[in-house]
């Protein structure tokens, strides 16, 4: 049996694994040049860094039964978020009691303790066995659940929007409570990690088992059907089965359906200092993103988690302005909106580069029910990837598993 497997991100490089495993003859075809995907790095300087700010939640089962988790080395981030108030300079902590006890005052004193009382029902409804129960169930927009909740309007805007806006690279927050939901269990019964070499070490590890596949870089396809896939250089590949593993955009437009998506964009500065303006492995929020021209809405440190000469400062920007990343005058905004988180000491920053991410995350309705979003199979093509269960990286591992059970294949041994 032949396979013709699009997209070498997490999904395809996954997919094509178990399928040679399996006794296939896969080819995996990639249109840039390297495997990754969303989950890549890039080097700006001499750092190697994400491309856009990216956490695995080590709660995520499906990341225990694909990866060799112990040699990802992974470090873990504090279960805690700072929040910066940037025009008074105040910073507050909102942290997980029941994991970090230290946390439990700051948190009261922060979210008031109506707001924290609330948090804690949240958490107690999160079920570790089951990160996803919360999909069964009818979902309401994020906004609308907030308030059903009972949290405080300026408890929501100061840290519950600005925290699910990065979440779901959405500063509209237009994704389902049923995802905010899940991704506060992967939070609540885990951890929030980095791994050492940055987050392509992820789609890398399953890339580097890859034994027998052909794979073929910087390879544009440009339309598929059930058994082959036709090539930007007009010549096209025949096979018993075609496996679309891209992102939603592109494989809306190969099964001629409408692209009319809404792109869900963002952008990182990345700066290096010498002394890092925060000191622990935390995201520090905006507490006033939105408000008039604050466009920065969270910072850390990647640097905090290993050893490193240099800091390195990252602001990530969602929206239509993550598009002016290149932009002088933005730049220069951004660093000056740092001068007012952090002061003068700003000024002497380097800003080594900027990444961007046009279509971060799929979109997908706020009502939707199920943790499957999109049929497997649509006319004999199957579809895997992020966008057919939900955006994250559970999600895009869950599709791959979906595929697998159809076609009876078990889930490769990892060793
Ligand atoms: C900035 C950012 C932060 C994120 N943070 C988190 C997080 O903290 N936690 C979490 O769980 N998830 C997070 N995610 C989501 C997670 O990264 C994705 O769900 C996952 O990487 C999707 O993998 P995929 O294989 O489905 O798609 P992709 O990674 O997009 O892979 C698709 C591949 O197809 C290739 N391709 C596209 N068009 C063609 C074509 N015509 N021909 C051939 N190849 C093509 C692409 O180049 C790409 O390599 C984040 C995503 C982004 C962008």
């Amino acid at each position: 049996m032949k396979a013709i497997i699009v997209g070498a991100g997490l999904a395809g490089c996954a997919a094509a694994w178990a399928l040679e495993q399996h006794g296939y003859e896969c080819i995996l075809v990639e249109s840039s040049e390297k495997a990754g995907g969303r989950m890549r790095c890039t080097t700006l300087g001499k750092h190697n860094v994400d491309v856009g700010f990216h956490v695995l939640h080590t709660a995520y089962p499906t990341l225990h039964r694909w990866l060799d988790v112990d040699h990802l080395h992974l470090k873990p981030m504090d279960a805690a978020t700072d929040l910066i108030a940037p025009s008074t300079g105040v910073i507050k902590t909102i942290g997980d009691p029941l994991r970090s006890p230290s946390t439990l005052f700051p948190t009261i004193f922060s979210a008031g303790i109506w707001n924290a009382l609330r948090m804690l029902r949240w958490r107690l409804k999160t079920r570790k066995q089951d990160l996803e129960a919360a999909m069964d169930a009818p979902s309401i927009p994020l906004d609308t659940y907030f308030d059903a909740m009972r949290f405080s309007k300026p408890f929501q805007s100061s840290f519950l929007q600005p925290l699910f806006a990065g979440i779901t690279l959405d500063n509209q927050r237009k994704e389902r409570s049923a995802f905010a939901s899940f991704t506060f269990s992967a939070m609540s019964h885990g951890m929030m990690t980095m791994p050492e070499k940055g987050i392509e070490a992820v789609p890398r590890q399953i890339l580097e088992r890859l034994d027998a596949t052909e794979i073929m870089y910087n390879t544009k396809v440009t339309s598929v059907t059930k058994n082959s896939v036709q090539l930007d250089d007009g010549t096209s590949i025949k096979a018993n089965m075609v496996v679309l593993a891209t992102p939603q955009h592109v494989t809306q437009a190969m099964l001629g359906k409408s692209t009319r998506l809404r792109r869900k964009e963002t952008a990182t500065y990345v700066f290096e200092c010498k002394d890092s303006p925060i000191k622990r492995a935390r995201l520090l929020l905006n507490t006033e993103y939105g408000i008039g021209q604050h466009k920065i809405l969270h910072v850390h440190v990647p640097t905090l988690l290993h050893a490193s000469e240099s800091h390195l400062v990252v602001a990530t920007v969602i929206g239509e302005d993550a598009r002016l990343h290149e932009d002088d005058e933005e730049r220069k905004h951004i660093q000056s909106e740092l001068v007012d988180w952090f002061g003068s000491t700003v000024n002497d920053w380097d800003l080594i580069g900027t990444t961007y991410v046009d279509y971060a995350l799929p979109s997908g309705g706020t009502t939707a029910i199920g943790r499957e979003r999109e049929q497997l199979i649509h006319d004999g093509i199957y579809c895997i990837g992020d966008h057919t269960m939900h955006p994250s990286v559970h999600g895009t591992l869950r599709s791959v598993e979906r595929l697998l059970e159809h076609l009876e294949i078990p889930i490769p041994m990892k060793d």
